[in-house]
């Protein structure tokens, strides 16, 4: 590893090495706001929309047009773009619960999901008597990757003759593996399609809003679902999560998330559409700040000696970075850094701490200002080899650099015995 002195000369270096990547990123971000604007002014966004309802929330003018905004933004017929998802599992539950009845199956095919997700699809007999998918006697299956790590398209096709929802979850997630770019989920729809055109093909979309140019519903995806305080929040949602695609199928998902019989119609948003709809506006720029940070992220440490995943210049579909930091001190030091360097919580000193559902001790900085929010620069690592950290997020490109400088300079000075590689 490199010395101390060298640190700055380092990340000049990266950035210099970064300027055509990040004018793409620049040029994307152009495109996505400009859509972004194009769906506010379609759907006639005024001051009168930013006025909460309470109760019921019938007749809520301002979320009907967020919802009507985040639909056509993302290439969809219909939305349900809401504060009252209490998460992105929950968005991703009633997209399910919504869409599948007994007697279904569905078959993942991107390997083991997202960890949230395990209770509901019942793996390893969890969950049974929660509601889940094992006492709905819905059918879940599982499709590994292939050693590429991309999806297996055949097998996919195959499974899904017999199948009635395929669910693709694009990103990396906590597992080492590529995301499920869109030209490659694209692919996968039409093999869906073509070997049954009435499976639904069903989109696990969090950490992917507005890095590519089309999104999952522009390739043939039925439904997606992802977290508002994630991407598409912009940093200003406070909590949310939203599920948009074909118009009954939305539908079917407002029953499940209110009752059948009242659907969408109900959901007072109490002042909270304001902030969504800013988050919205506010979501291709914060994105391409957290994507810029990943990829300064990744050429740092490169120049360091560390591997990382993806490397600077592979491309992307998501804003998480992986960085393989070899010994678990350097971990500690890392979340310290990236902690030291928060606006929140600054003060703060993360320790290894044990965590529900990991086998081992996790060490986190989150300096955010709205709880678990990884839109916001934060980092993560559970204390095991290869000794792996997670980092995403980043309001603004200078709060993501600075972050990442904070984390090194703290890896730099741990005793020299941690500070070689
Ligand atoms: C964040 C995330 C979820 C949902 O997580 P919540 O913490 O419930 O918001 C699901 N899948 C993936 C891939 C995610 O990154």
């Amino acid at each position: 590893m490199q010395a101390f002195a060298d640190l700055n000369r380092l990340a000049d270096a990266a950035e210099q090495q970064l300027a055509p990547l990040f004018a793409k990123v620049d040029a994307n971000c152009r495109l996505q706001t400009q859509k972004v604007l194009a769906a506010f002014a379609a759907n006639r966004v005024s001051d009168a929309h930013f006025a909460g309802t309470t109760g019921y929330g019938y007749d809520d003018l301002g979320r009907e047009v967020t919802e009507r905004v985040a639909a056509q933004i993302f290439g969809g017929e219909a939305a349900l773009f809401r504060h009252s998802f209490a998460s992105g599992t929950h968005a991703l539950t009633v997209m399910l619960m919504g869409v599948l009845r007994p007697g279904m199956r569905m078959v993942c095919v991107t390997g083991t999901p997202y960890d949230t997700l395990h209770t509901l699809l019942g793996i390893g007999q969890k969950g049974r008597g929660q509601g889940n998918f094992l006492d709905y006697q819905i059918q879940y299956d599982q499709l590994e990757l292939l050693a590429d790590g991309s999806v297996d398209i055949n097998a996919a096709a195959r499974e899904a003759k017999t199948a009635d929802a395929i669910y693709i979850q694009r990103s990396r997630g906590y597992a080492q593996r590529p995301t499920v770019c869109v030209n490659q989920l694209e692919a996968v729809v039409q093999a869906v399609k073509a070997a049954n055109p009435h499976c639904l093909v069903l989109v696990d979309n969090c950490y992917c809003e507005f890095i590519e140019e089309k999104t999952p519903l522009e390739v043939g995806a039925d439904l997606m679902a992802g977290s508002l305080i994630k991407n598409p929040g912009g940093g200003m949602a406070r909590c949310g999560g939203y599920i948009i695609g074909r118009k009954e199928l939305v539908e079917l998902c407002a029953y499940r998330l209110t009752a059948p019989g009242v659907g969408g119609e109900v959901g007072c948003t109490l002042g909270e559409t304001r902030e969504l709809l800013k988050g919205l506006l506010f979501a291709p720029s914060v994105t391409a700040s957290a994507l810029k940070t990943a990829m300064f992220a990744a050429a740092l440490f490169q120049a360091m000696g560390f591997e990382a995943s993806p490397k600077w210049d592979e491309p992307r579909g998501d804003i998480i970075q992986m960085l393989y930091l070899k010994t678990p001190r350097r971990l500690v030091a890392f979340c310290k850094g990236v902690q030291a360097a928060s606006p929140v919580d600054a003060f703060a000193t993360p320790e290894p701490a044990p965590m529900p559902g990991y086998d081992c001790p996790v060490v986190m900085a989150a300096g955010a200002f709205t709880q678990g929010s990884s839109i916001e620069l934060s980092a993560d690592a559970p204390l095991r080899a290869p000794y792996t950290v997670y980092l995403q997020g980043g309001l603004t490109y200078d709060l993501g650099y600075l972050g990442i400088l904070s984390a090194a300079k703290a890896c730099l000075a741990l005793p020299k015995e941690d500070a070689t590689c």
